[in-house]
């Protein structure tokens, strides 16, 4: 006999299983399903096993969507500070690390625990190692074939993230159901991911590999002052990671290495100040050593003393520190990617409840939707604010 359910959520992330719990604490009936063994899998490894669970900052322009007004209303009905209020109430322990984002001082399981406790409080049903084969609509219920039966509900939500990270279990399945039930999908790619170089700046830079430095990293549409950190494999680093979301092939991102004073400013002091200085001792007072070496390298500045330098010389080197164009060939792709942009379209899902506008009882909640937040704990929180507003209205 199959069972039936009021709700039955497909995948137990962070947005699957805070849902759960909130729809059963309504009194809902709830299973949730998951193809993996664990679950919360990417919680546990996020944040370096720390878990950023939130940023006290979160605001919506954080998010890049092709309707960025789409995550206001769960944001603001579902905040950073519920979620922390909840933490809290399980006696998590928390810091803020850097730029509000909050941290587990112990461990990201203690997040996972949480969240499974709260789905068994209330009884919220959690099934792993499920295979679901096939969905179906009957015009008033949804019919889910799985490798463990065939189970019944009046609502289904789809909350089975992104593609990053294909060695921990995530697949295309939210996007192929959307588009069985005729929703679109924005383009999907990876984002927080790294940079990979071209061959002849891939050579040059690799005896960098390890070096980090603060900059501003910026593309036309955003810029960002964090570290940015030299690879085996081309540039990562925060700041790097934010800034390719919103890079598009074929782009140059502009780095500024000088990010805390006037280039131009410093060096025409120094040449009156200390006019026997060659340029390269000068940089690396301002710059990493060993980056030094290689900017001389590639812009073949000419090597003499401050003094000997024209206004209009040292007016040129400033501006590369500070608008260094770097081209990167591509990214490292989903495999280190911490989310994928794009996804389900929201124009054609509820900003209230997150409900298809095309198909009743249909649901899509977390990454799978085409919200995607910045780095540091602003992807966990669309995560609970769009679980929260759905499972309230399931
Ligand atoms: P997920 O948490 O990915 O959950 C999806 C679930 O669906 C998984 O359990 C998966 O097994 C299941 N599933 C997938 N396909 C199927 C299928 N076909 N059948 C059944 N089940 C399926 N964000 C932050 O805010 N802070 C951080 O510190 C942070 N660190 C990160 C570190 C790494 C390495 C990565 C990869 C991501 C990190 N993120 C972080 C991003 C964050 O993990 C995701 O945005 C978030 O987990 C999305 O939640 P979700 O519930 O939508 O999807």
């Amino acid at each position: 006999e199959t069972k039936t359910f009021d709700c039955i959520i497909l995948g137990a992330g962070a947005a699957g299983l805070h849902c759960a719990a909130t729809a059963a604490k309504r009194g809902k009936s709830v299973l949730v399903l998951d193809h993996a063994k664990q679950a919360g899998k990417k919680i546990l490894i996020s944040g370096g096993g720390r878990c950023n669970f939130t940023n006290m900052y979160t605001a919506p322009d954080n998010f890049l969507s092709a309707n960025p007004h789409f995550c206001k209303s769960a944001l603001s009905r579902y905040t950073q500070w519920d979620f922390i209020a909840q933490v809290s109430r399980y006696g998590i322990a928390y810091h803020e690390k850097t730029l509000g984002q909050l941290f587990c001082d112990d461990s990201a399981k203690q997040i996972v625990r949480m969240l499974l406790d709260e789905c068994a409080e209330y009884g919220a049903r959690v099934q792993l190692r499920t295979n679901v084969t096939d969905v179906s609509f009957d015009g008033q219920e949804y019919q889910l074939d799985t490798s463990q039966g065939a189970y019944k509900a009046k609502s289904v939500v789809v909350a089975t993230g992104g593609l990053s990270m294909p060695k921990l279990g995530a697949t295309a399945f939210g996007f192929k159901l959307a588009e069985q039930f005729g929703h679109s999908i924005q383009p999907v790619r990876a984002g927080l991911v790294p940079f990979t170089l071209h061959d002849s700046d891939k050579a040059q830079f690799e005896p960098l590999a390890g070096t980090a430095c603060d900059v501003i990293a910026a593309s036309d549409r955003a810029s960002f002052k964090e570290a940015m950190l030299f690879t085996h494999r081309g540039v990562s680093g925060p700041a790097i990671l934010q800034v390719s979301s919103y890079w598009q092939p074929g782009e140059s991102v502009h780095i500024n290495l000088m990010p805390d004073a006037d280039a131009f400013e410093a060096l025409k002091a120094s040449k009156q100040q200390q006019p026997k200085m060659g340029l390269k001792a000068w940089l690396s007072q301002h710059i990493a050593k060993r980056l030094v070496t290689i900017l001389l390298e590639r812009e073949q500045w000419p090597q003499k003393n401050l003094a000997d330098y024209s206004h209009a010389e040292l007016s040129s080197i400033a501006e590369c520190l500070h608008n260094w164009p770097l081209k990167p060939n591509g990214t490292e792709g989903y495999r280190t990617a911490e989310v994928t942009l794009g996804g389900v379209d929201v124009d054609e899902v509820s900003s209230k409840t997150m409900q298809s506008k095309l198909q009743p009882g249909l649901y899509f909640i977390g990454e799978v939707l085409d919200v995607t937040g910045w780095l540091g704990g602003y992807n966990f929180q669309w995560a609970w604010s769009s679980a929260w507003v759905c499972g309230e209205s399931v």
